[in-house]
């Protein structure tokens, strides 16, 4: 049978995106569909406008430092509206990127919602289209608990267009989003709680660097509130929330923003129509080569919930273009040692198994730990420390993992991941020489275990 296309992406987020652009440039004819915003989640209400937050937040500390070099400015101030309105500028730039990058591979691009109407064929703007494949990369949608007044709090799709900073914000939440924006909100001035219904945030990390973290961040002044959650919120006569928690105490707040958590988007998708199935959190279910239960129908990135990361995005649509439209260049995606960074203020990066897991694992390990005060920070008053860890197999001396806890984290990690995908010992790591004097170097001149 003649198709429309060979290949019909639903979703322009970082895996469609990847899938589509990859897929016409080995030869397939191609068509994504958009409903939002080109460029996805990371692009729009992710990963890029958050780092700009980020940075922005970041320079509070810079400029309380900078007197200890020398330096006197005029008392800073911080305008909300400015920020947005640039990063709003930005976003625009790379929408306009995202349609370009797309329409010059030859890819059709179909701007509104997409329905599945059949196991090859699709419904958008009222016409229908057959394609020999569909791939569902709709990404995830923030969930906010079914609480009482929920209706008066946001999640992350909003707290990126607020037109002013509140002045008092309750973050709920302990995973990355709660932890990053915490520290926006903090680093610009807004009196910050956290609040997070367990003993530690950041579950799944290694234990020193949740510990480590949550000693910074307190050191900073972001009020950390562990073993709390909310039961209820009430917006009062002058427009302040009244928060009460499920112990029985009451906060008043100006904005309560949830991160707890992300579901897969398949609103008005038309699964009925097909065989895929879901799993128990309705994450779509695929085997390894990304086909859900009806075969001709593929699912990536956010919305099967394995690693919900633009790279990992990005690697599961490269994977899926190469392995129909390119064989000879099709690879499995490598799971195994993704790199990641929190990008909270100081940063997390961290590669490979934590001490717990690698325990759990049944490795026996060695542990090499390092905290010390960031050279730049020695001629100031600030006292913040930085943590770097390496978890090694005692008996192969493979390292099994990188942890780390301070400035630029994120980009110290990429680099490391190399080496642990490569299978680096600790040994490699001794015979590296350093980049003197940076904190990085830290990482091969670790020499005595604190703990095996
Ligand atoms: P998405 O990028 O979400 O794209 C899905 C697209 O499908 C969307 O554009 C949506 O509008 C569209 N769509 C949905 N349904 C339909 C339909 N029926 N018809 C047409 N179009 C449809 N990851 C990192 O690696 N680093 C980070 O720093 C980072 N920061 C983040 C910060 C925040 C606040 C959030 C929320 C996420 C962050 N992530 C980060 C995660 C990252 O954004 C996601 O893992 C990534 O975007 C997933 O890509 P995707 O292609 O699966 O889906
Ligand atoms: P996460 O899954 O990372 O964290 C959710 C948090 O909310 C957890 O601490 C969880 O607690 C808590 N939680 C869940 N349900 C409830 C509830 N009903 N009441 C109270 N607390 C609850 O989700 P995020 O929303 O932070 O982020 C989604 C994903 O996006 C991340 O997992 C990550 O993959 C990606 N992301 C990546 C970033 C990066 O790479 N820098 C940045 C931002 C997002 P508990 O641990 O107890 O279950």
């Amino acid at each position: 049978m003649a198709y429309d296309f060979d290949l019909y992406v639903i979703g322009a987020g970082s895996g469609g995106v990847r899938a589509a652009r990859f897929a016409a440039g080995f030869g397939a004819k191609v068509a994504v569909a958009e409903s939002r915003y080109l460029g996805g989640t990371c692009v729009n209400v992710g990963c890029v406008p958050k780092k700009l937050l980020v940075y922005g937040a970041h320079y509070a500390e810079d400029f309380e430092q900078a007197s200890a070099y020398g330096w006197t400015a005029g008392e800073p101030s911080f305008d909300w509206a400015t920020l947005i309105a640039n990063k709003d500028r930005e976003i625009n730039r790379l929408n306009g990127i995202y349609r370009n990058l797309l329409v010059n591979s030859g890819v059709v691009l179909h701007e509104g919602h997409a329905k599945i109407t059949g196991p090859h064929e699709v419904e958008i703007n009222d016409q229908r289209y057959t394609a020999k494949h569909i791939m569902i990369a709709t990404g995830g949608w923030p969930v906010i608990p079914d609480i009482p007044g929920r209706e008066h709090a946001i999640s992350s799709n909003e707290a990126f267009f607020l037109k002013e900073l509140p002045k008092r914000v309750i973050v709920v939440g302990g995973g990355y989003i709660a932890v990053e924006f915490a520290g926006i909100f903090h680093g610009m001035g807004a009196q910050t709680s956290l609040l997070y219904r367990g003993d530690l945030f950041l579950r799944g990390f290694d234990g020193a660097v949740r510990k480590h973290l949550a000693e910074e961040l307190t050191r900073r002044g972001l009020d950390l509130q562990f073993n709390a959650d909310i039961k209820s919120i009430e917006k009062l006569d002058d427009g302040s929330l009244r928060v009460e928690l499920k112990d029985g105490k009451t906060l008043i707040t100006d904005c309560v923003f949830y991160a707890t958590g992300r579901r897969p988007m398949l609103d008005n998708l038309g699964l009925e129509n097909t065989a895929v199935t879901v799993d128990e959190k309705g994450f779509v279910v695929v085997n390894e080569k990304y086909e859900t239960t009806e075969p001709s129908i593929l699912a990536i990135g956010d919305v099967i919930g394995r690693v919900q990361l633009t790279p990992v995005a990005l690697a599961e649509g490269m994977a899926v273009a190469r392995r129909l439209f390119k064989p000879e260049q099709y690879r499995l995606v490598d799971y195994r040692m993704i790199p990641t960074a929190v990008f909270s203020l100081p940063n997390i990066g961290t590669v490979g198994l934590t001490e717990e897991q690698a325990r759990e694992e049944g490795h026996e390990v060695e542990i090499f730990e390092s905290r010390f005060r960031p050279m730049k920070l020695s001629l100031t008053e600030c006292q913040e420390r930085t943590l770097m860890k390496l978890v090694v197999n005692a008996k192969t001396d493979k390292v099994l993992g990188c942890h780390m806890v301070g400035p630029d984290a994120g980009e110290i990690v990429q680099g490391l991941a190399i080496a642990l995908k490569a299978g680096a010992t600790k040994r490699d790591f001794d015979e590296t020489i350093g980049v003197h004097p940076t904190a990085a170097e830290e990482f091969v001149t670790m020499r005595t275990p604190v703990a095996s």
